[in-house]
């Protein structure tokens, strides 16, 4: 797999909010928030996607659960709630390919996340 921006992130090549280290993951405020919190936990592991992840790498994805908890916690929003997001590939908006949790809170959210009706063949 090929360095991402999140490599560079992790080795401090470039400047991010760092949120929380250990050495499974590193949490990160999103650049672009899309809600008033709005960071990504990441394994350090460079995983390209969701399709990549291998049974040796359930320990750490879970890992990545539990952290997002942590620090929305710490942030005082976990009892109002918030939203986990994994994007896949392209049609599920992955735009940088090394697997992350996006972690949204601070305001309510509607569901479903987008109202185009669904096409049938
Ligand atoms: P994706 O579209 O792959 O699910 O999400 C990638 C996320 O990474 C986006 O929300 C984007 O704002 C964020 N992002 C992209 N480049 C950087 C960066 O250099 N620093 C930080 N902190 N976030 C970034």
């Amino acid at each position: 797999m090929s360095d991402t921006i999140f490599t560079k992130i992790i080795a401090r090549e470039i400047p991010a909010d760092i949120l929380f280290e250990d050495e499974q993951c590193l949490a990160f405020s999103d650049i672009n928030p899309q809600a008033p919190v709005h960071f990504l936990v990441i394994p350090k592991k460079p995983i390209a996607t969701i399709n990549d992840i291998a049974e040796e790498d359930e320990a750490v994805v879970g890992h990545l659960h539990r952290i997002a908890a942590q620090i929305c916690a710490d942030k005082g929003v976990a009892e109002q709630g918030y939203r986990v997001v994994m994007n896949c590939n392209e049609y599920g908006g992955q735009t940088v390919y090394h697997i992350h949790l996006h972690v949204l809170a601070g305001k309510p959210m509607g569901w479903p996340p987008y109202q185009e009706k669904l096409k049938t063949a």
